[in-house]
């Protein structure tokens, strides 16, 4: 009998905001296949000897996709039922897609179970909103960190500073000096104000803040690494606002 592969985000990292379904699949999977990003509270939570990492290796490369789809597909074989997990929601820049698709032309059956995307919950968790009556009606979600084989960028960053919403950029950390480049000479205000959000829920989640045109320094003077999401807009302001009443479950948010 063939198994079942459920590809299931596990949110931002705090276990606490596992959702309750997300929870319950671990506990039951024959194997939970991982990379890094669900955080180490969630992970360190699961049993060693059904855990696979197929993220990052040893020797600082990564476990190819390839590989991953085949594992999918040979567990599920095997008559497993196998945990796919992946932070935040599996199917936003998780390449969740890509596995779903392989497992239907493999005719392995598999669920799609939601997870709260760190896209929606970083902002938030440093107080910004990422839509607000007063100062964006629109968000758009995307990567800092393209296909390296493509050879054109299919991100179009001059139309994201016409959008006039909060953009939110997940694997942005690196690229950061490009695109926050990109936007200035498209016209966006220098004094945008945008905040990088670090291991966000995380128990050493930090916050950083600054403008369009000062944002790199920010992120080289406090050493922010991935992952990372960037908000960009008049959103980012709100966190001056809110933030001496916000208390999160977790609320340690350093502060620049
Ligand atoms: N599927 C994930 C995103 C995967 S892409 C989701 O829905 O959240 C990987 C990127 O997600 C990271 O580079 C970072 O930009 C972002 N990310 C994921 N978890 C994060 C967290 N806890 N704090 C900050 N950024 C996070």
């Amino acid at each position: 009998m063939t198994g079942k592969v459920y590809l299931v985000g596990s949110g931002p990292g705090d276990p606490d905001l596992l959702t309750v379904k997300a929870k319950r699949l671990i506990d039951e999977a024959d194997v939970v296949l991982h990379d890094k990003l669900p955080g180490p509270e969630i992970l360190g939570s699961i049993p060693e000897a059904k855990r696979e990492d197929v993220g990052k290796r040893a020797d600082g490369e990564r476990t190819s996709q390839e590989y991953t789809n085949r594992r999918l597909v040979e567990l599920a074989e095997e008559g497993k039922t196998v945990v796919r997990l992946k932070g935040g929601d599996p199917f936003v820049f998780g390449r969740g897609g890509e596995e779903a698709e392989h497992l239907a032309a493999n005719e392995i059956p598999f669920e799609y179970v939601p997870g709260i995307t760190s896209a929606i919950a970083g902002p938030g968790v440093a107080g910004i909103p990422v839509t607000h009556r007063d100062h964006a009606s629109s968000v758009t979600f995307v990567t800092g960190h393209e296909d390296p084989t493509k050879d054109e960028s299919a991100v179009d960053w001059e139309a994201l500073a016409a959008t006039g919403g909060t953009l939110v950029v997940l694997m942005g950390v690196g690229k950061l000096p490009m695109y926050t480049g990109e936007l200035l000479s498209a016209g966006m205000a220098p004094d945008t104000p945008v905040a990088l959000v670090e291991r966000a829920t995380w128990a050493d989640q930090r916050v950083a803040v600054g403008t369009l045109e000062t944002i790199v320094e920010v992120r080289d003077e406090e050493g922010i690494e991935p992952p990372a999401i960037t908000v960009i807009g008049g959103v980012a302001a709100s966190r001056e606002r809110v933030k001496a009443f916000l208390q999160n479950g977790r609320n340690p948010v350093e502060e620049r």
